[in-house]
């Protein structure tokens, strides 16, 4: 059935998803037209206007596992915000403010660039008497505090995690106004990949135009997936826990307290993967998970501490970030169990637009391409390196600590 993008989705990804697409020669390529950098001003009108639009707040407010899952770890988790100082550096309808402000912050900054600022304005109002919130109507990177925050509370991930390139002005923010000692909200973030079958989409891209009253169009299917693939867009969908046909595998995580401009502007990652069950190798998954974990110097609020996940992969319960699938345009779909599949993956940030990624797959040849060390797939030599080193962390692991020897 052909698929109904989402409004957030839909306004969002429309002008923005480009797509580098290689899979047959396993090299990346420039994307197909390089087209002259558009001015950050006008990049960021399109963009703060986007947010004005009431619908994609609904949609982000009605996706109960990303709000419940900031709720849960803000409230679960009072102790951590009483008395403290917060920016909610994407407050938008202000939630998150409104979540710090029943913790028992002590002020709680609501940062939003987007017209709908005034909007927030009426909602602080309303739903905050005693005055602990204040909008502020810019940029979360761009404007000053009278002081340095002790949280920062932010709901800024993208498809992919990284598309909008969010992670940048966070983490722009995060030098301006986060205390030493402060604490970002979530702490980590972590990028999956896997593969995975899509018959349902196959089906309704490639085979429905085998037989069109008894004609076969089947160019029109090639078509469509060149078009998606060279400068076209990745596929955001739902997809199953049955659907991935290898173990989903990190491709790179991120402590947000820490991470720096030059790890999110350009990420490659190779893999080989074992294939789970006998399938089709239709396309690369990617989601991403963000763990409220912060660490904490203090131990006894540290053992406190009530950590929270929010997980957008197949196997969690669906949210509008959904999953974003690179389709593989092999001709011969089918894999074995414990075949080994190979690809290499890049996230390269658009000098045309920043917001924008592109996205870059190369399909890798297991027997001729390198693997990476350590690899997760089941190849001899790569199992027997896994194995040695499961063996030396075991050994390490044995040897007794130095008070364990001298008492
Ligand atoms: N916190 C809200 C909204 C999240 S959506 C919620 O959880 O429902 C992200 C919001 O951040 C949008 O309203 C967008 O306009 C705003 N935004 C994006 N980048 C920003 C930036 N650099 N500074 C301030 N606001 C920003």
């Amino acid at each position: 059935m052909p698929r109904r993008p989402d409004l957030r989705e839909f306004v969002l990804i429309k002008r923005t998803m480009e797509i580098v697409d290689s899979a047959t020669n396993g090299t990346s390529s420039p994307p197909p037209q390089a087209k002259k950098p558009k001015e950050d001003a006008k990049v960021d009108l399109e963009y703060f206007n986007s947010y004005d639009d009431i619908n994609i707040h609904k949609l982000m407010l009605q996706d109960k596992p990303r709000t419940d899952a900031y709720e849960k770890a803000i409230l679960d988790n009072s102790d951590v915000f009483k008395g403290k100082i917060v920016m909610d550096g994407r407050a938008g309808t202000g939630i998150l403010s409104l979540f710090c402000k029943k913790a028992g912050a002590k002020k709680v900054y609501a940062v939003e660039a987007s017209p709908f600022a005034s909007l927030l304005k009426e909602i602080v109002e309303l739903n905050d008497e005693e005055g602990v919130i204040e909008v502020i109507h810019g940029k979360a990177e761009e404007i000053n505090l009278p002081q340095q925050v002790d949280i920062i509370v932010s709901e800024w991930m993208g498809f992919y995690l990284l598309h909008e390139s969010m992670l940048d002005s966070l983490i722009k923010a995060r030098e301006k106004h986060l205390q030493d000692d402060g604490i970002m909200f979530p702490s980590h973030a972590r990028i999956y990949c896997a593969a995975v079958q899509m018959d349902d989409y196959m089906e309704d891209n490639v085979s429905y135009w085998q037989n069109i009253y008894g004609f076969n169009m089947l160019p029109v299917a090639t078509r469509v997936l060149e078009n998606k693939l060279s400068g076209g867009q990745p596929e955001i969908l739902n997809l199953k826990d049955s659907q991935l046909i290898s173990a989903p595998s990190v491709f790179t995580e991120y402590d947000l307290r820490w991470v720096q401009l030059d790890e999110v502007k350009s990420l490659s990652d190779r893999k080989f993967v074992s294939i789970t069950r006998d399938g089709k190798f239709h396309g690369v998954a990617i989601w991403f998970d963000c763990n409220f974990k912060p660490i904490f110097y203090d131990e006894e609020v540290a053992e406190k501490f009530k950590a929270v996940k929010l997980d957008t992969g197949p196997s969690a319960p669906p949210t509008h970030w959904k999953q974003t699938v690179i389709v593989v345009p092999r001709d011969d779909a089918d894999v074995e169990k414990d075949e080994i599949v190979g690809w290499e993956i890049t996230m390269q940030q658009s000098e045309n637009n920043p917001r924008h990624y592109q996205l870059g797959l190369g399909l890798l040849d297991p027997e001729l391409d390198e693997h990476p060390v350590p690899c997760e797939c089941k190849m001899a030599r790569c199992a027997l390196f896994a194995a040695l080193m499961q063996k030396e962390d075991d050994d390490f692991e044995e040897v007794p600590n130095i008070e364990d020897v001298s008492s």
